[in-house]
């Protein structure tokens, strides 16, 4: 796609730190990253969202990213880690190019993730919810 800036990371026009390459994807070190070895596993296909993307490419992303721990336990130390995946502006996504965040946690870090809670104004309806779904 004519300039996405990861559809150009991926055609190397643009640097960018690799750390894992194969034909459906490319991992790569965040730029402004929230912890050491913060990094991004992007689809070489470019799909906008979670939602445009391929069941293949959503099948495989996440094994990508599971092989890749023990490296990041054995080479950096990481005791722990978030996954973030951002879908359209309005959750923050800069990068309109499927990309899932993988941060990794250190007992020392000062990374600050957290699902933070402002009211208790969406704790009701649970089961008017629920059976929408279910109906
Ligand atoms: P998101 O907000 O989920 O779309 O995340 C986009 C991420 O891309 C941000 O965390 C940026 O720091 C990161 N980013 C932007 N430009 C680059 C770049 N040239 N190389 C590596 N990461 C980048």
């Amino acid at each position: 796609m004519e300039n996405c800036l990861f559809c150009k990371i991926i055609k190397g026009e643009i640097p960018a730190s690799k750390i894992y390459e194969d034909d459906d994807f490319i991992c790569i070190l965040d730029i402004n990253p929230v912890s050491k070895g913060h990094f991004l596993c992007i689809s070489k296909e470019h799909f906008e969202t979670l939602e445009d993307a391929s069941d293949d490419v959503l099948h495989k992303i996440l094994l990508v990213i599971k092989q890749l721990i023990p490296k990041l336990k054995e080479e950096l130390g990481i005791e722990g880690f978030n996954i973030l995946q951002n879908n359209h502006k309005i959750s923050g996504q800069e990068v309109p190019h499927l990309h899932v965040h993988i941060i990794p946690r250190y007992s020392d870090d000062d990374a600050d993730i957290k699902l933070i809670r402002t009211s208790d104004e969406h704790a009701k309806d649970f089961d008017a919810i629920s059976q929408k779904f279910l109906n």
